[in-house]
């Protein structure tokens, strides 16, 4: 796990964020194969980065299973389509993106989630969510994958935001993933205009249509979607005070968790909000340590942090 992420799970449970150093849950959030995809598509050199994206979320989706309950195909073709048209739109701008060097300190090495623009004076992040508002902006900003990245390099930071909608049986429902045909001319619109649109118009989803992504793209822009659904946000630097409580506050987290030689305590109240946790099925809530006896996969040269013991 990068430094962030395992930040965000001490904050949830300290017993995640230990258990997460050394143990993966055979079946992966469909949310998690996306992410990793996009990140993939985004630092390629491949001349199609789109197409490698898609590509990865079908080979994950094959060696593990997605954890998801219906259809798993059809949730990785709808995971995979979206993953290359996202990665297609962001690198419409440039790239590849890089990722900044880790940095190593005294006490911790920081290995960042991040990437890095060209110039190499700021920072940039991608963030997937099902919807937006100012909660969820207040708590991206304040969140260690950008407050904790922007105070580690003392960097500012262009988060990009994508809304890849809700999901619902197994599909997610956006302008990325979804469009309306003509029931004559099969033209493709992403919006309804005025008075367009009416019963008869057929649901067209992009991993099962004809049209390539780049198509699809433009039209998001002629139907003025594509800024509702892609857009940025400027993330300024924290006066240096901050930065050094912030700085300060990382380092101790994690040295704690290396430091850490029992299992921590569990957090009960954590475990199914604001989704469930990869460990309440197999482990806690059956009362028993992750193990591979109950599926779990040990993590091949986990070097984080000592595992810790019952
Ligand atoms: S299931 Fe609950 S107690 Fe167990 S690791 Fe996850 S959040 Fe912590």
């Amino acid at each position: 796990m990068k430094s962030a992420e395992t930040l965000l799970a001490m904050d949830r449970c300290e017993r995640l964020a230990a258990w997460s150093q050394s143990w993966q849950v055979p079946a992966i959030h469909p949310t998690e194969v996306l992410k990793a995809a996009v990140d993939a598509g985004l630092l390629t050199d491949e001349d199609d980065p789109g197409q490698l994206a898609g590509d990865m979320v079908m080979t994950e989706a094959a060696e593990r299973t997605l954890d998801i309950e219906g259809s798993q195909y059809s949730c990785a073709m709808n995971l995979a389509a979206l993953a290359d048209i996202i990665v297609t739109a962001i690198r419409a701008s440039g790239g590849p993106w890089a990722r900044p060097a880790d940095l190593v300190g005294k006490t911790m090495t920081w290995e960042s989630g991040a990437f890095l623009e060209p110039s190499g004076l700021r920072l940039r992040r991608v963030v997937l969510v099902s919807r937006w508002n100012s909660e969820r902006f207040l708590a991206e900003t304040n969140s260690w994958k950008c407050l904790g990245e922007v105070s580690i390099y003392q960097m500012p930071m262009t988060m990009t935001v994508v809304l890849i909608g809700q999901r619902r049986d197994g599909r997610h429902h956006s302008p990325w993933s979804k469009g309306w045909l003509h029931p004559q001319s099969r033209t493709l619109r992403i919006r309804k205009r005025s008075g367009e649109f009416d019963g008869k118009w057929i649901e067209c989803w992009r991993e099962t249509s004809d049209f390539n992504k780049e198509f699809w793209i433009e039209q998001l822009r002629q139907d003025y979607v594509l800024n509702d659904v892609l857009f940025e946000k400027q993330i300024k630097v924290p006066e240096q005070g901050v930065m050094a409580k912030i700085r300060h506050l990382a380092e101790k987290k994690l040295q704690r968790l290396a430091k850490m030689t029992e299992t921590p305590e569990p957090t009960l109240s954590a475990c199914f909000w604001p989704t469930p946790c990869k460990f309440a099925k197999g482990a806690c809530w059956q009362f028993r340590e992750p193990s591979e006896r109950t599926g779990f996969v040990r993590i091949s040269g986990s070097d984080c942090v000592a595992v810790p013991k019952a």
